[in-house]
């Protein structure tokens, strides 16, 4: 396998075929009977009593060793594969889903998600964390036990290089946080608004790209998820992703999670280097959850261009309606 560069839109793309040796999914390797827990990351509580368990991703797509290997083909660049990629057990329990879980159970998974994104970018090779779960088979999860992904990569993914820009240019014009901005707007016009706990918000956004489409965000300003702002509760997330997550298991069978974070600021080479004047200032971290919806739905992207048939304060409303339980 090899990463290279689309020359148009500068999107790294991992190509050829996986070259690790199949791992069975039957009995399935999450289940504590089955897992190798001699290259455990990370336990939490700890290793006798653990809720949530962190393990080399058995079929990385990215490989722990060596250098990026940054080379041209012609006008073409390439790398290595060179990364982390990571698999965060979230419960011992096969049949658990994150809806189903306590406050507590979810307030773990967090940390861990934190514990992770702050020891690898403590690896200057790295430029990105991504953090990511697909629940559902429709979302493509590879497992049915619930867990989370973890990579870190030699390049930050297209999506975050374009939110990275937006805000800064934001930023530069205006001298505020176009995240912060965003909240403060629709909490004012409260018909995107879903619910709040703490310092933490829930909403749709107003460009949702998919029905039901569901942003949280801290409400101070903070630009990493993994370094807590002093009016921040990771307890209050966990109770506010709970509700949120209960209230869509009403209305989708499956959704995508990722963590939008900074990027790594140890990292000083490339194009990126110029962003960290102000990133501390012009980023603002968040989580995207995009819900898989029915077909019927009317839900689908033409090429790259995403139609979304209902609208977001349609779904705020439906979503505000539903009882999040506890
Ligand atoms: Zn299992
Ligand atoms: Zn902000
Ligand atoms: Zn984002």
């Amino acid at each position: 396998m090899e990463l290279r560069k689309d020359p148009i839109t500068k999107s790294w793309v991992v190509v050829g075929p996986s070259d690790q040796a199949r791992v069975p999914d039957d009995p399935c390797p999450l289940c504590p009977t089955n897992l190798t827990r001699s290259n455990a990351l990370l336990y939490f509580p700890d290793a006798q009593k653990w809720q949530v368990c962190v393990i080399p991703h058995p079929r990385p797509l990215y490989h722990i060793e060596g250098e990026s290997g940054r080379s041209a083909i012609g006008i073409y660049d390439r790398m290595d594969p060179v990364g982390a990629h990571e698999i965060v057990i979230e419960t011992q329990d096969h049949n658990r889903t994150m809806s189903d879980m306590s406050d507590d159970e979810i307030h773990a998974i967090l940390d861990a998600y934190a514990v992770r994104i702050a020891d690898l970018k403590r690896d200057p090779r790295f430029k990105y964390v991504t953090v990511f779960k697909n629940r559902g088979q429709l979302a493509g999860a590879e497992w049915t036990h619930s867990h989370s992904q973890v990579t870190a990569t030699t390049f930050v993914p297209r999506r975050i290089l374009y939110e990275l820009r937006a805000a800064r240019e934001w930023f530069r014009d205006k001298e505020r946080c176009v995240f912060c901005d965003i909240l403060r707007q629709e909490e004012k016009q409260k018909v995107r608004m879903i619910d709040t706990v703490g310092d933490y918000a829930a909403y749709c956004p107003y460009a949702s790209r998919v029905p039901f489409e569901v942003w949280i965000q801290p409400r101070t300003h903070n630009h990493q998820f993994e370094t807590l702002v002093s009016s921040e509760n990771r307890r209050n997330l966990a109770t506010l992703l709970g509700r949120t997550l209960r209230r869509l298991a009403q209305v989708c069978e499956g959704y995508h999670m990722v963590v939008h974070t900074s990027p790594n600021t140890l990292q000083t080479k490339g194009e990126l280097s110029e962003y960290w004047k102000t990133i501390a200032g012009d980023y603002h971290w968040h989580l995207e959850i995009l819900p898989i919806v029915e077909s019927r739905s009317k839900s689908y992207s033409i090429k790259e261009v995403y139609f979304n048939g209902r609208l977001p304060e349609d779904a705020a409303d439906r979503l505000r309606k539903i009882d999040p339980g506890s």
